[in-house]
């Protein structure tokens, strides 16, 4: 069968062993493996299912309906679930045996109000001003939960909150924020049997927040987490390698403007490849005139602006042909670019670079 034009290739052994590692690092601490946003453009359905074989006790998504998707596939692991608009489908979630991740008294009471038995992770906000309670309400919150488990009305299983990653002093001070909400939990008389608050780069710079689990996401991608480290430094591995076919291979005059705006202009004659990926794939515009891309084992620029659909390379004099792939990025082990090149490139980070890569992009799954 013949290449997708546009391939993002997901190499299941690499996220394997990424699991296997990672867990490996943070036992006896559980791990939680993060597939929201469709695993971070990997596939949530096959990460998960890999990160499950590989004995990953949890998974972790955003939405409710992220979570549904993954069950109508089969998947019966223990689901978290944690960021719920107003009318979110609490009792949807709960029939799927679904975790809420509970930030407020309105969520808490619509999670104590559905049919069935809610099993619930309350999110404390220990600093990163995003959702959770404000620690300073916690201890209310939590006596009311612990009001509704007596009355049978639904389970505490967990008390959780996240790193803001803004420093060690600051990660520290959260940590122990966390603890006194913990103190507080159990003196309101809950008995939560999973306290949890590292993601990637806590599990593997701040051994003190690993407690019972562990939520990863990035590493479990191969990619790292921290700006002075590459995946091959923490033992990881790339799982995604984007590439497409080149459709278009032309010798043009030197001084010709090359895409929109003519940004680039041919220094001498030069052959120009086309690469059938654009901003509507995921590519940053920002990346234009800046990202490298391998083709035939040799690393180029693009040349020019990056389009919605598609981007030039010149290749110089160097033989291209129809039908040759450029590959954008993959596992640098392998000579060619890395997710992290292409965050420096276009001035974001490589969750960036990965999560965004689009539908039209044809994922194939390596086992
Ligand atoms: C996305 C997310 C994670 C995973 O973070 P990584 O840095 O990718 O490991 C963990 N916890 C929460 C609450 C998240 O939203």
């Amino acid at each position: 069968m013949a290449r997708p034009t546009r391939e993002a290739r997901i190499d299941l052994g690499a996220l394997r062993a990424n699991v296997r590692a990672l867990r490996a690092i943070v036992a006896p601490a559980q791990t939680m493996i993060v597939v929201k946003a469709d695993a971070y453009g990997h596939g949530a359905i096959e990460v998960a299912a890999a990160a499950i074989d590989e004995g990953a006790e949890w998974l972790g998504v955003v939405d409710i309906s992220e979570a549904l998707a993954l069950r109508a596939a089969g998947i019966s692991a223990p689901i978290l679930t944690w960021l719920h608009g107003d009318d979110a489908d609490f009792q949807a979630a709960v029939d799927a045996g679904i975790d809420l991740g509970i930030s407020t008294f309105t969520q808490l009471d619509r999670a104590a109000q559905v049919d069935g038995h809610a099993m619930i992770q309350i999110k404390v906000d220990t600093g990163l001003s995003r959702n959770g309670v404000e620690h300073a309400q916690a201890g209310e919150l939590f006596r009311r939960a612990a009001e509704f488990e007596r009355e049978g009305r639904l389970g505490v299983r967990g008390v959780w909150s996240h790193l803001a990653n803004a420093g060690e002093d600051e990660d520290r001070e959260q940590l122990s924020r966390f603890d006194a909400a913990v103190a507080e939990a159990e003196s309101a008389g809950l008995r939560p049997e999973l306290r949890h608050l590292a993601a990637t780069a806590g599990a593997l710079s701040l051994p003190e927040s690993r407690l019972d689990l562990v939520r990863v996401g990035i590493g479990a991608y191969g990619l790292s987490p921290f700006d002075r480290s590459g995946s091959a430094d923490l033992g990881l591995r790339p799982v995604m390698e984007l590439s497409a076919e080149i459709v278009s291979v032309k010798r043009v005059p030197a001084d010709s403007g090359v895409s929109y705006g003519y940004t680039y202009r041919t220094p001498a004659e030069t052959t120009l490849a086309l690469v059938p990926l654009g901003y509507a794939d995921g590519i940053p515009r920002a990346a234009s005139s800046s990202a490298p891309v391998s083709i035939n084992g040799k690393t180029y620029r693009i040349s020019g602006r990056v389009a919605m659909d598609q981007f030039v390379v010149d290749v110089g004099d160097d033989e291209v042909t129809l039908g040759d792939r450029a590959i954008l990025f993959g596992d640098p082990a392998t000579g060619v670019p890395s997710a992290d090149d292409w965050a420096e490139a276009a001035g974001t980070i490589n969750y960036e670079i990965v999560t965004r890569i689009g539908p039209r992009v044809t994922r194939v799954f390596v086992p």
